[in-house]
């Protein structure tokens, strides 16, 4: 079997040497330009077109979770991935425990109203604040896949009540689900943390905007790990400052890396890291892929299938 890899910043080297030894009896080489040798299976982020074009590939893998940067590529080059040859992306490989942290720590910094107690610090005030009550901090996921219902997991032993949006029903223990557009404004309202895990498609881009930041509780609080295009910056600015929102807390921006004259970082209610929220861990990632490889040169059912329709 011959594998394929490319990745613009990866440790090309410890990817091959960890694939060989996961795969043994696998050829596994750094795809470089001009390689029209035959693969079976390719390993890939923003993959140059001339890589995949052509290829009968028995699948693709992408090196993310998020797949909407290659299905926009294919869009302008439908030819580099032909239907029939099924792309895959990873499922957790650690990021679920990576957005577990980041969202659990960052809810609990509102809850206990750290962020307040930072401002009087800065003017140096000493002023014990009213406690926030659990029952009325509801959290809200938007995006109930593998990455939201490990949030909700996480979230779900500290009490709060918990709901999720998806297009389909789920069953998550403790979390209350919402479906499809019709229920969105029924899992908006009453909603003060609003945590983003959409992916990126056709559907969901822009879909954090004044109209929906106007149906939440007053006071609430957003908190975007997904992709900057689902947030209108303007907005969310807006909605700051009216009072309607409390803070925000973003790992993605519409533009990346951000401009250092976005006004978003000067913002005191606005929290900020840079795409970092859960990041592929390439151990985890090697022996999920290996698994899938050999999963399917078995026969075998597998997950992970971004369906290209959908859009994930
Ligand atoms: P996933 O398993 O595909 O889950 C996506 C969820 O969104 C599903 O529950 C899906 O509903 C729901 N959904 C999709 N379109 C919808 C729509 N139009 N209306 C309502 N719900 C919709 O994806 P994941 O692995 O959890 O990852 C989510 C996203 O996180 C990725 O796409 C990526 O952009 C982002 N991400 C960010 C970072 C970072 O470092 N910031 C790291 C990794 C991933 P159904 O379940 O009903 O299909």
């Amino acid at each position: 079997m011959d594998i394929i890899f490319y990745h613009p910043t990866f440790d090309t080297a410890y990817w091959l040497k960890s694939l060989s030894a996961a795969l043994p009896g696998a050829r596994v080489r750094e795809w470089k330009r001009g390689d029209n040798q035959p693969a079976d299976y390719a390993l890939v982020w923003h993959p140059p077109v001339e890589m995949l074009q052509g290829r009968e590939l028995k699948a693709v893998f992408a090196l993310g979770a998020g797949v909407d940067s290659i299905l926009s590529k294919l869009k302008a080059h439908p030819e580099m991935l032909p239907e029939h040859i099924p792309l895959f992306r990873l499922e957790d490989t650690g990021m679920g425990q990576q957005m577990q942290e980041y969202a659990v720590s960052q809810v609990l910094h509102w809850f206990r109203r750290f962020d307040d107690y930072h401002l009087l610090k800065q003017q140096s005030q000493w002023e014990p604040l009213a406690e926030y009550s659990r029952e009325s901090f509801t959290i809200g996921i938007l995006g109930a896949g593998v990455l939201g219902s490990k949030v909700a997991e996480a979230l779900a032993p500290w009490g709060f009540p918990l709901r999720c949006w998806s297009r389909n029903r789920k069953q998550y223990p403790g979390v209350e689900s919402f479906a499809g557009k019709d229920e969105l404004p029924s899992f908006l309202k009453g909603t003060r943390v609003l945590i983003n895990l959409l992916p990126n498609t056709a559907e969901t881009v822009g879909i954090i905007n004044s109209e929906l930041l106007n149906q939440l509780d007053d006071e609430s609080y957003v908190m975007n790990l997904a992709r900057g295009v689902h947030l209108v910056e303007h907005d969310l600015l807006a909605a700051l400052d009216n009072g309607k929102l409390k803070g925000a807390m973003l790992d993605v921006y519409s533009s990346e890396p951000l401009p250092k004259e976005s006004p978003l970082w000067a913002h005191p209610r606005v929290g900020m890291t840079p795409h970092i929220a859960a990041v592929t861990r390439p151990s985890e990632a090697v022996a999920y892929i290996a698994r899938t490889i050999s999963q399917l040169e078995a026969g075998k059912t597998v997950t992970g299938q971004v369906d290209r329709q959908r859009g994930y």
